[in-house]
């Protein structure tokens, strides 16, 4: 089937007691278990059912079956936000002393997490100079366990070679882990290219509402864990948590998102609630008709304010112009984000006067609402980075970063007209 059927009907067909078209609300802690027996069962991860809601609840299982093949996956595991799903994708195959190699478009947090977060457990983070699958090899050594990337980087909009990257990866014998938050499932699925992992923050584009946090790892069950057991002893050596299990034995092409579940997030616990997984089912049921408007009301602001007099560049890759055109032919089928970013003249003061003159435009964080939202990523998102880390990450001080919206093209452009034109930049 394809992505907009997917989007309606993956991992759920009407309820066999209720008949339910809806998918239900299991607002539930735990389960009733048959027997000790049954129980027993379950904690050995013998028996397949329900036990304890923060490692499995039945309605977050149908939102993580519905996320895994909108991605092409074998599974998946959702969790209480994207930051949440992207550092258990990467705490799920390391240890002190080993490393990921990463890109230096990232968004904030993520780059937060590597440089601030991860090297206080042992864990480095080495980034490239630029996206380039040639730089990411030239940092890869014996201890790095990972590369990670974001299919299209926040802010900078720049789209990753996945081919290129996962072939090198696989050379080298690790995973490639993308987030694929802004690119959605919609335009581009990284595992068809090669990805290894997926992580996505389903707060954005997939709930599309601004009203739910929630993140999502997807396994491609590509890997092959056992056939490094050096690198990766947590999927070979028998799990003393789990009575000797061997994950990969046990799970085989699942093994990492069992074992993300079943040990990471069991020990950690950053759950979903079962009520965000309705809203971000519901959300995921129009996530197709969404982004198409997304896209296409996009392609429309950018025309507008490359003409605009008063901006003095835009950055929009589905621009001929664009370094990044040629790829959003290939990983896109030419159909580039709704994420745009441009400075506007007077630098720093002009664009902080449009971005306070916005009256339908919401000044906030987030992106892939419904709504149209701007942001400053200098002073929010990325303001715990270096100049230098902003500049590497594609954030420069005037840049307004533009998350467009499916509301009317024309009203959209009324406001940024007003706004542009109202306010006294030089
Ligand atoms: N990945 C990307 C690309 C993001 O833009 C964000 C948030 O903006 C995240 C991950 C983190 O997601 P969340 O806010 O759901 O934790």
């Amino acid at each position: 089937m394809r992505s907009e059927t997917l989007a309606l009907h993956g991992g759920y067909r009407p309820d066999i007691g209720t008949k339910s078209i809806a998918v239900p609300v299991h607002q539930t802690v735990a389960y009733a278990f048959d027997s000790a027996e049954h129980g027993a069962a379950l904690f050995d991860l013998e028996a397949e059912g329900f036990r304890y809601s923060r490692i499995k609840n039945p309605t977050t299982d149908v939102l993580e079956q519905r996320v895994a093949v909108l991605e092409g996956g074998v599974g998946a595991l959702c969790v209480a936000s994207g930051q949440a799903a992207l550092h258990y994708a990467v705490a799920n195959i390391v240890e002190a002393g080993d490393n990921l190699v990463t890109v230096p478009q990232l968004y904030g947090t993520t780059h937060t997490l590597f440089s601030f977060l991860l090297p206080k457990l042992g864990v480095t983070a080495k980034f490239a100079e630029t996206d380039r699958a040639a730089e990411l090899e030239r940092l890869i050594d014996n201890k790095t366990r990972a590369i990670f990337i974001e299919s299209v980087g926040n802010p900078a909009g720049n789209i990753c070679d996945i081919e290129d990257i996962a072939q090198i990866a696989h050379k080298h014998g690790v995973p490639l882990i993308v987030d694929n938050t802004v690119a959605t499932p919609i335009l581009l699925r990284p595992m068809d290219w090669g990805a290894d992992i997926v992580v996505q923050s389903l707060t954005k584009f997939m709930g599309g509402h601004g009203t739910t946090m929630g993140g999502a790892v997807v396994d491609s069950g590509n890997f092959p864990w056992d056939k490094y057991p050096d690198k990766y002893p947590m999927f070979s050596v028998p799990d003393e948590s789990y009575h000797g299990l061997i994950f990969s034995a046990h799970f085989g092409r699942t093994a990492f998102i069992e074992r993300c579940r079943s040990f990471y997030q069991r020990i950690t616990g950053s759950v979903l609630s079962p009520f965000n997984a309705f809203l971000l089912l519901q959300g995921i049921e129009t996530v197709a008709l969404r982004v198409e408007r997304h896209v296409a009301n996009a392609a429309i602001i950018a025309k507008f304010l490359k003409q605009h007099p008063k901006v003095q560049w835009v950055n929009y890759a589905g621009f001929d112009d664009n370094p990044y055109y040629g790829l959003v032919q290939k990983y896109l089928g030419g159909r580039a984000c709704s994420l745009i970013t441009f400075g506007v003249e007077g630098g720093l003061d002009g664009g902080t006067k449009v971005y306070n003159a916005f009256e339908l435009i919401v000044r906030c964080v987030n992106l892939g609402d419904a709504k149209s939202l701007a942001c400053h990523p200098a002073s929010t998102t990325h303001r715990q980075m270096s100049a230098e880390s902003q500049k590497r990450a594609g954030v420069s001080p005037e840049m307004i970063r533009m998350s467009v919206g499916i509301e009317h093209s024309d009203d959209i452009i009324a406001d940024l007209k007003q706004a542009l034109e109202g306010a006294r930049l030089c």
